[in-house]
This record gives structure tokens, sequence and C-alpha cells, in this order.
């Protein structure tokens, strides 16, 4: 059974789309009205292929229809990889008017979106997310792009989809692992803008965990309505968008330290955000009862409280000096100064950031 449960709009003026949540929806909701041209190339990989990459054909009925399989895995989010889909587009011979689709996690998102930026000079693309933390966070707001061995998502472009289509029936196949990091982002919306969201989140939690289909479209909704305005008001990351990465800093020194892919992002996400609530207590920015209130939720979700072992403070500054918010070298974090209310701020003190690194670094 195939069913529309939510619907909404990225508002981004001549750039804005729609992200349709539902049911069912891959093999029968037909996008060929987003696809500019007569070609199609869907890119996936080899874990996702199986499951998925027939239905996915079935949204677009008349279409030449080509796919590439990139291998799976954050360690495979390079340009070599990148450049089979640009081998695959050029093999196909696909012009200008060609339209990419991304079918998996957020991983092969941005290297489609990617490509589809570059290829050409920019081609169109869309969305189809099967990961719940790309069904909420990256397949919405058009950041794209891949790693370097040096740094996480330090390449890549700005390029919004024409269309977003979330079948939640795809997250029936997902790792339990991949569910609670998922909802890392999900309690991110709370914790940065929604205090609402927040508490529908604890009330929902242990549903959302087992993935009650009802529970799980309207988190999903919520999430990307939040989503989507932030994006609308500041598509390039100029000031408010910033706030979309609270917990992130401390996340991605983990994910880097740990090696990419053995902390799930989502993971990382879940352990910074508690360090970020941490230090916004020492800040004086929020009680240590609402740090502990959002703790809790956090770990209601299955997810890591403390980073990897045998991770120092050290780590942890040399990791952050590189993160894309500093600004001439000041490390810029994404503080709570309020639970449902972030800020991002280049002034949190010294000693307290010291004492915070301490606490969580055994
Ligand atoms: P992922 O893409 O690696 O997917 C996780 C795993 O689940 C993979 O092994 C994948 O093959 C598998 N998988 C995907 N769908 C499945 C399904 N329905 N059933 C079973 N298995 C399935 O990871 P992710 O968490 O989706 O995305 C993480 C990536 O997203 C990171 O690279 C991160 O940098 C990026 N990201 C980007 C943005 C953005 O704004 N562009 C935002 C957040 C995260
Ligand atoms: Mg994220």
């Amino acid at each position: 059974m195939s069913r529309v449960l939510h619907e909404l709009t990225v508002e981004l003026g001549e750039r804005s789309y729609p992200i349709i949540i539902g049911q069912g929806l891959l093999g029968s909701y037909d996008l060929s009205s987003f696809v500019s041209g007569s070609q199609v190339m869907i890119v996936t990989n080899e874990t996702v292929a199986p499951l998925y990459l027939d239905r996915a054909v079935g949204c677009f009925p008349g279409k030449q229809i080509d796919t590439v399989v990139l291998p799976d895995g954050e360690k495979y989010k390079d340009w070599q990889t990148l450049n089979m889909i640009f081998d695959g587009l050029l093999e196909s011979r696909h012009t200008r008017k060609t339209t990419l689709v991304a079918l998996g996690g957020g991983v092969v998102g941005d290297m489609t979106g990617f490509a589809a930026a570059c290829y050409q000079r920019g081609v169109h693309f869309i969305q189809m997310p099967t990961t719940l933390l790309s069904q909420v966070d990256s397949s919405v707001g058009g950041k794209t792009g891949i790693n370097h061995p040096l740094g996480k998502n330090m390449v890549g472009a700005f390029h919004q989809p024409e269309a977003v289509l979330i079948d939640t029936d795809s997250l029936c196949t997902l790792p339990p692992r991949e569910v609670s990091a998922g909802l890392a982002e999900v309690i991110k919306y709370g914790l940065i803008r929604d205090i609402r969201f927040l508490d529908w989140l604890e009330a929902e939690m242990d549903r959302l965990v087992a993935l009650d289909a009802s529970a799980i479209a309207e988190a999903i909704y919520r999430s990307c309505a939040c989503k989507a305005e932030v994006v609308a008001r500041d598509e390039r990351e100029g000031g408010l968008r910033a706030i979309l990465n609270l917990g992130h800093t401390f996340g991605h020194a983990i994910e880097t330290y740990a090696g990419y892919g053995n902390w799930l992002h989502g993971e990382a996400v879940g352990t910074g955000m508690i360090m970020a609530a941490d230090l916004s207590v020492r800040e004086g920015m929020i009680s240590r009862e609402q740090c502990d209130r959002a703790a809790a939720l956090i770990r209601r979700a299955g997810l890591p409280e403390l980073p990897p072992a045998g991770m120092t403070p050290g780590d942890f500054m040399e990791l952050m000096s590189v993160d894309k918010k500093n600004v001439d070298g000041e490390l810029r974090l994404v503080l709570l100064d309020g639970i449902g209310h972030a800020v991002v701020t280049g002034d949190a003190a010294a000693d307290n950031l010291d004492a915070t690194l301490a606490r969580f670094c055994r």
C-alpha cells in the first residue's frame, strides 16, 4: 500500500522543492515531472541496490534509466569513488539534461549531489534517502561533498535537489544502530529550536526506537520542517544555519579520531551534543537539570554518552581546530542558551572547555 503522509516545501525562491514523506512510495510515486530530460542516472550502493533499486526505477516511467552502484561506506566518500559516477554518466552519454537520483544514505546523497553540482557544470538531482539520518538531515538543504584524508566534508558545493522522496518503509531494513544515529539528528532539532518537539520526543521515544510507522513519519516531518525553515533563512550558512551543527564540532573530532565509519556520524553527534550541553552549563547558559534532560533523551535513543576510550582532551583540541565554523583561528562552538534554543559562540572560556573535556575523556 502506498500513501503520502506529509508534504512540505523548502522555500528557496526559484530553487524551492518539495519533500514528500509516506509509506510505500518507492516504486509507486511518479517522479517523472521532476526530470527535465529523458535520462535518469540512479546512484546507489552495493547494500541498497539489492533492496530498493528495482522499486526506485518504478518512480520514473518512460525514462532512460542507467545506474551506478558504489561500494558501501564512509571511507569511499572520496575522489576515486566519485569518479565512478562521472565514468557512468559519460559512458552512457548523459547530457546536461540528465537527472541524477541519490538512492541510499547520506554518503550516497552527498556524493551524488556533488556529482550533480559538477557534471557538465551542474545538472538536476533528486534525493531518495533510505536511512533515518539522511531522511531528517542530509537530503535536505543542498550541502553536498566528499571527505579529504585531512578532514571530513572538506570538498563540496551547495546544490539543491529538485525533490526529496522519503519512503519510511525503507527503514525496516536499517540496522538498529543506524536508527539511533538518525534519532540523534532528530533530537538535535528539538534542542536547538523547538521545545514542543522535544516534549513530544520524550513522550514518543520508545515508539520511535521501535520504528512505529506513524510516529517515525511525524518525527521525520517535524525534523524536515525545522531544517527547511533554517535553510530557507540562511541557505549558505552566513549565520543561523550554523546552529544545525550542535554537537558536530565535538562529534567530528570523535569521528576523525575513531577513523571514518567506526563511529557513526549520528553516534558522534549524540555524544557531542551531551558535551556541548555540559559546556553550556559551565558557561552559565543552562542548568545542570536541563543538561541531564538532554542527556537522558539521547541515552534513550540508544546513543553513546562518552567518546571513544583513550581519546584525550589534546586529541579533541587538535581535531577541533580544523572545524569549518572556526574564524581566524578562533574555535567557534554551538551551545545551548536554553533547552530549545542554540547560539553560535567563539567566547567559551578556555577553562570551561578544559573542564568539559576532562569530564568526558577517560
Ligand atoms: P550511510 O550513507 O553510510 O548509510 C549507513 C549504512 O546504511 C550504509 O551501510 C548504507 O549502505 C546502509 N543503508 C542505507 N539505507 C539502508 C536501508 N534502507 N536498509 C539497510 N541498510 C541501508 O550513512 P548516513 O548516516 O545515512 O549518512 C552519513 C553521511 O551523511 C556522512 O557522510 C555525513 O557527513 C553526511 N551528512 C551530510 C549532511 C548534509 O547536510 N549534506 C548532513 C548530515 C550528514
Ligand atoms: Mg549531521
